[in-house]
């Protein structure tokens, strides 16, 4: 995609290496930007400087939520090179989540591109040490000024980049969760599997609440029958019951994840038993009661995996693993983040490799 570049007067201060990140608290210099419009389409690609940008109040997505959103990685590797992780899959989910909110689609292939322009620039941002690396968060907003509910004519793609710390600087720590049964995140029909800001709002309540209550995240049930598990908080959840990776299906309300799709193909590939298929959550405590529950984990890309250690249900605690993490989440954690790193062949045709 040809783009122009609008280059900063000054750039900004780098964090010194070593330096707190946080997560998504640090922008680079630079976002990636593409106007919509229904006469040229995408339109009026740029690289342009992070900062204030000339959109008034009335810009339909503050008011209705027409958004949608993706989150990637990508990684230092050597002064020469940069490593992203499936990167087109971001884009082709985008194009899932557009459909269903009414925002046109993307070309997978020409976005990509686009972005590893970007990253060229700001190549200097990504983290050197382990663990660390550029947060990459694609954003679509409704443009249109006006308060009618219709879905909006005009859109904008922005690219932000953040440098991000390791999700587990202290090693990594099994959380606790519990299974939430006031709160519904998405059902079949509404807009769980799609990548956007609505999903996210009406979750924020129990997420405030599990923190306050000393709980990381929670366990989602399914809104209608209240009964088969979802995901962890925004993480997809896997277990291994009597040695089977057990993983909900794929139903409409549940975001497909990338970091899932890849620990389910690496999982065959290694030769465990893998089950799609839909678990309750009596299902769940009852192997929990037996001692058949071995590993509870949610897969994302913050985390890739974030071990469960102790699961809240009806006032029960159950410790999973001792609460540390177990011998699957540590060999699919290992084989995804050393193939991120370039530490391992990439057997897959996982990593889109650039070069600078
Ligand atoms: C993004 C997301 C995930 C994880 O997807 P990845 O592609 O693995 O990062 C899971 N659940 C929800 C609700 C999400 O938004």
């Amino acid at each position: 995609m040809e783009y122009r570049f609008i280059e900063r007067k000054e750039l900004k201060q780098k964090p010194a290496p070593g330096a707190e990140l946080g997560f998504g608290k640090v922008f680079t210099d630079y976002v990636a930007v593409v106007d919509y419009n229904p006469e040229q389409g995408w339109h009026d690609a740029r690289i342009e400087p992070y900062g204030p940008m000339d959109i008034t109040p009335g810009t339909m997505v503050f008011h209705y939520g027409q958004s949608s959103f993706e989150g990637l990685k990508a990684y230092y590797i050597d002064d020469h090179t940069i490593n992203l992780f499936r990167p087109e899959k971001n884009f082709e989910r985008m194009n899932n989540s557009n459909r269903r909110l009414c925002i046109p689609e993307l070309d997978p292939k020409e976005f990509t591109d686009l972005i590893v322009e970007a990253i060229k620039i700001e190549k200097d941002w990504i983290p050197k040490e382990d663990g660390k690396s550029l947060y990459i968060r694609p954003l679509i907003i409704a443009t249109d000024e006006g308060l009618g509910v219709h879905s909006s004519k005009t859109h904008r793609f922005i690219c932000m980049f953040c440098p991000v710390a390791s999700y587990y600087k202290d090693g990594v720590k099994p959380v606790k969760i519990y299974v939430e049964h006031e709160y519904k995140r998405a059902c079949k029909g509404g807009t769980g599997f799609a990548k956007t800001a609505a999903n996210y709002a009406q979750s924020l309540k129990s997420q405030e609440e599990a923190e306050e209550a000393g709980y990381a995240q929670v366990l989602w049930l399914d809104a209608i029958e209240r009964k088969y598990i979802e995901e962890v908080g925004s993480m997809n959840i896997m277990f291994v019951i009597d040695g089977t990776v057990v993983t909900p299906e794929l139903n409409g309300s549940i975001l497909p994840g990338i970091t899932r799709d890849s620990a389910l193909q690496l999982l065959r590939a290694k030769g465990y038993k893998v089950e799609e298929r839909k678990i309750s959550i009596d299902e769940l405590i009852e192997a929990a009661e037996n001692g058949k529950l071995q590993e509870c984990f949610g897969t994302g890309t913050a985390a890739v995996i974030s071990p469960v250690g102790e699961i809240l249900h009806n006032g029960k605690n159950y410790i999973i693993n001792n609460g540390e993490m177990g011998p699957v989440a540590k060999d699919i954690y290992d084989t995804i983040t050393m193939t991120q790193h370039g530490k391992i062949k990439d057997e897959y045709g996982w990593i889109r490799q650039i070069n600078i």
